[in-house]
């Protein structure tokens, strides 16, 4: 991901007639720390995809055959299984340039991408990594997130299906 003139996408998908403007103004993803011209360090990033333990995990043991899953259950992941890590959403979120502890966009929608997988047996410590003021219970709904995905995700509703899914539990 990049910022061109003003708003961050995948320079791989983005097209210069799209920019309507004779000017582009290329600048590295706002509020990730610089490497080297548009090349921006993800370590913090990658390391927040991974505070939320973005896989499946199993606690019974597995079936003969594989794990199947009903059209409907498969559907629970639309919207948030394509995913591609680039960065933009976390990058244009206020409360993620405000709080370098807020686990973002990004992770957090990838946290929903297996709370709501119907094979996943591992919801609960999922959501108790971001069952906290640096996970679900910062995000303000300024909504930047939604514009910002070059997939069109909508990392603002999974943020709102954790804190559902939160609020639902039995303490
Ligand atoms: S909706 Fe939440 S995650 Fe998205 S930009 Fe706003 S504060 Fe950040
Ligand atoms: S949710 Fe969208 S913008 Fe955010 S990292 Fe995934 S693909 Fe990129």
């Amino acid at each position: 991901g990049m910022n061109i003139n003003g708003m961050n996408t995948t320079s791989c998908m983005a097209h210069i007639d799209d920019y309507n403007s004779n000017v582009l103004i290329i600048k590295p993803l706002p509020g990730f720390p610089v490497i080297k011209d548009l090349v921006c360090d993800f370590t913090d990033f990658f390391n927040k995809y991974y505070a939320v333990k973005p896989y499946l995990i199993e606690k019974t043991p597995p079936p003969g055959t594989e794990r199947l899953q009903s059209v409907e259950d498969r559907a629970k992941i639309d919207g948030l299984y394509e995913c591609i890590l680039c960065g933009c959403c976390s990058s244009s979120c206020p409360s993620y340039w405000a709080d370098p502890d807020y686990l973002g966009p990004s992770a957090l929608l990838n946290a929903a991408r297996f709370v709501m997988d119907t094979r996943d047996e591992g919801s609960d410590e999922r959501l108790d990594a971001v069952n906290n003021i640096h996970g679900v219970w910062r995000c303000h709904t300024i909504l930047n997130c939604i514009h910002a995905c070059p997939k069109e995700l909508n990392p603002t509703k999974a943020i709102a299906s954790l804190q559902k899914e939160i609020l639902k539990r039995k303490y």
